[in-house]
């Protein structure tokens, strides 16, 4: 009986196995620095303005990764609808389910929820702003530039 043949892993793992070899950021690490709002870059808590709660940096002073994006509204309104989707499903929805079981009464959740639709999304801001840029990079993480392959001329580095 003859060995089994081994099928050749397709073009696209081929591709992911090569991508993998040279990347210096994983992205079980974008997601780590995502999640505690450092640059998906070099770790660092450089995200926003040293003093401030809401100004993002243009770019992050340790490595230079472009965090504010010229001409690139998607990625404020990328994360402010993660807000908006967050502060729904893990404050409103549980306030309206103690209001629907008469856990606590009705005036109280109409309070509730409209002091909380302006306070969770104010204190989830940098979150948002910090979980959608690691978003970005856990489906390209070759965009990194520590992660960044020498291209050979004339091929397009986005492929
Ligand atoms: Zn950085």
């Amino acid at each position: 009986m003859p060995p089994p043949v081994r099928a050749r892993p397709a073009v696209a793992s081929r591709r992911a196995l090569a991508l993998a070899s040279w990347m210096k950021v994983t992205r079980v690490q974008i997601v780590t620095r995502g999640l505690t709002n450092c640059c998906p870059n070099c770790g660092e808590r450089t995200l926003f303005k040293s003093g401030t709660f809401f100004q993002v940096n243009k770019e992050c002073p340790s490595c230079g990764l472009k965090i504010e994006r010229a001409n690139d509204e998607g990625f404020f309104l990328g994360s402010m609808s993660l807000n908006y989707g967050v502060t729904l499903v893990v404050f409103l929805v549980p306030i309206l389910l103690l209001a629907y079981n008469k856990i606590i009464g009705t005036t109280a959740a109409i309070v509730l929820a409209g002091l909380g639709s302006i306070v969770f999304p104010a204190l989830f801001y940098r979150s948002s702003r910090s979980w959608w840029l690691m978003n970005y990079y856990i489906f390209l993480p070759h965009h990194l530039p520590a992660n960044k392959a020498p291209v050979p001329p004339g091929q397009d580095e986005n492929l």
